[in-house]
């Protein structure tokens, strides 16, 4: 079934940000979730699609595991994370028996559900649904672009570490925003140094300057680097109250 033109479910919603990366690891959902939760801080209403089949990790790092969609009669309703329902999830995690059930589909299986995800979430009022996809160039990715073209998507976000291995992936994952004609709104660079928390000399862990570098070779913004911050990873394991401690995050800083 083809995304109608009609924007449908998606016809509350003001702007549509992707965020891609070149390869898995480099911490493209982090930073999903830390961009809707900016976008919630600053007082906007947000939603996050999680179509990243094979491996949605954001219900988890939100603390909604276990959590179930509802149908509701314009389809389904995506899972509201705060009392104020400003931010809101929809994704596949949602939809398994197990948590940590794999998702063992076959492309066009695939992409159905990704144009279902597009099509059939009731979204309501939304200034920005952030759109958290799988890593690589896959059929997926050709299926969301395809599935939100009516919606006229604001564009990518291309998350990169400062690695040169990353960094060469992600200048395929440009190429396909410019093959499939999907602005690249800029490069963020993710776990960009440490910054000790007993002396505060920040150490470059992965070399540096990469997504900047890669950047200005693409000749598209750079939007700036977010810090390796035990702090985060360790609330992700415990399962702390992100929306509550996200404010005293250094990666609130960088992404605000
Ligand atoms: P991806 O979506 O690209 O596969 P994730 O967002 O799942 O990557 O991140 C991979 C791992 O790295 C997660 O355990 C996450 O907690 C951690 N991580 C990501 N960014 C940071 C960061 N800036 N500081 C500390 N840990 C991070």
């Amino acid at each position: 079934m083809e995304a109608a033109a009609e924007p449908g479910n998606l016809a509350g919603v003001r702007h549509i940000i992707l965020v891609l990366s070149g390869k898995g690891g480099v911490g493209k959902s982090t930073i999903s979730t830390e961009l809707a939760l900016a976008l919630r801080h600053a007082g906007k209403k947000v939603g996050i699609l999680d179509v990243d089949l094979c491996g949605p990790s954001i219900p988890r790092m939100l603390g909604a595991q276990g959590r179930a969609v509802h149908q509701c009669d314009r389809g389904w309703a995506p899972v509201f994370l705060d009392r104020e329902q400003s931010i809101s999830l929809m994704s596949v995690g949602f939809l398994l028996e197990k948590p940590d059930e794999a998702v063992v589909w076959r492309g066009p299986k695939k992409n159905a559900l990704i144009k279902q995800f597009v099509s059939d979430v009731a979204w309501g009022e939304l200034d920005f649904l952030v759109v958290d996809t799988p890593p690589g160039t896959s059929d997926e990715h050709m299926a969301t672009v395809e599935a939100l073209r009516p919606y006229k998507p604001l564009g990518a976000l291309v998350v990169t570490t400062p690695q040169a291995v990353s960094v060469g992936d992600v200048r395929r994952e440009l190429t396909f925003c410019r093959k499939t004609g999907l602005r690249v709104m800029g490069v963020v660079e993710n776990m960009s140094g440490f910054t000790c928390p007993h002396c505060a000399e920040c150490t470059s862990v992965f070399s540096r300057g990469g997504g900047e570098e890669l950047a200005r070779l693409a000749g598209v913004p750079f939007l700036g680097s977010v810090p390796l911050d035990p702090e985060l990873t360790r609330s992700l394991e415990e399962g702390h109250d992100f929306i509550q401690e996200f404010p005293r995050s250094p990666t609130f800083a960088a992404l605000s």
